[in-house]
């Protein structure tokens, strides 16, 4: 499998500062290893800019992604998003259940479950994230509630083509605060969201799945992730906001 890589630019960046990025990462992504693959997810206000951006390019190394997808194909919901509405950008992928937005914005599992089910349907990848609060961790029940999330998130989710969806382990804890939680704590929790895949869509289907990392991951730590069997890439937020810095990485993860 390739080791994956995904750019959570969460609600930062102008168009300007888009094109800005992009273009320089666009040369840094041409020294990229084969086996590394990339998306990057600007807000939704950047995706007319960046789409335009990469469809002028040739041999473009990474693809579109985006935060988030509404489960309806369309109709009243003021301020969300459609799936139809992504693929006019040449979205490929989509983030779904990031912990902001369960703590923002009153996500739930169920409705990441549709989110991630509307987004199949289209043949978008979604990324469905995971992971507990502090106070799971400190308590010592985080396979618990993280595995319960992943069950109530893959609900509406009976089957899977191969590699069609990407879980994400985040623990919120580690999200934008430097403290990364060890390779050996994320790899027992990949180890154990791997068993509940392959219980739930088969050996093949389960080990498909690329399982990523997510929490203060840098250039300087990613190593140590990608070192682990089953930790097959990384969900990014600060370190992906500077072209060179998350080119550092994801070069850095493929070697
Ligand atoms: C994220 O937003 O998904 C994330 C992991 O952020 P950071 O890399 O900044 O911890």
């Amino acid at each position: 499998m390739k080791r994956l890589f995904v750019a959570n630019w969460k609600m930062n960046k102008t168009r300007a500062e888009t094109r800005e990025f992009l273009s320089r990462f666009y040369e840094l992504a041409a020294d990229f290893a084969s086996n590394a693959s990339v998306t990057v997810c600007p807000p939704f206000t950047a995706l007319d800019c960046a789409s335009a951006f990469l469809g002028a390019q040739s041999n473009v190394r990474f693809d579109l992604g985006a935060q988030n997808i509404h489960w309806e194909g369309n109709g009243a919901f003021t301020g969300d998003i459609s799936g139809a509405m992504l693929l006019d950008f040449g979205v490929k992928s989509v983030i779904v259940g990031h912990s902001e937005r369960y703590q923002y914005f009153g996500e739930t599992p169920g409705n990441v479950s549709r989110r991630a089910a509307a987004a199949l349907k289209i043949g978008v990848r979604p990324i469905i994230c995971v992971g507990e609060k502090r106070e799971d961790f400190e308590a010592g029940r985080s396979k618990d509630v993280v595995l319960h999330q992943l069950q109530e998130s893959l609900e509406q989710i009976p089957e899977i083509a191969d590699g069609s969806i990407v879980i994400a382990y985040e623990p919120v804890w580690a999200i934008g605060t430097g403290l990364a939680a060890t390779p050996e704590i994320a790899e027992g929790m990949h180890r154990a969201i791997r068993t509940v895949l392959c219980e739930r869509f088969g050996k093949t289907g389960g080990e498909s799945v690329a399982i990523l990392y997510g929490g203060s991951v840098t250039p300087e730590n990613i190593a140590s992730y990608i070192a682990q069997p089953n930790v097959n890439g990384a969900l990014v937020g600060g370190a992906s906001l500077v072209a060179e810095k998350f080119a550092a990485l994801v070069q850095g993860g493929s070697n």
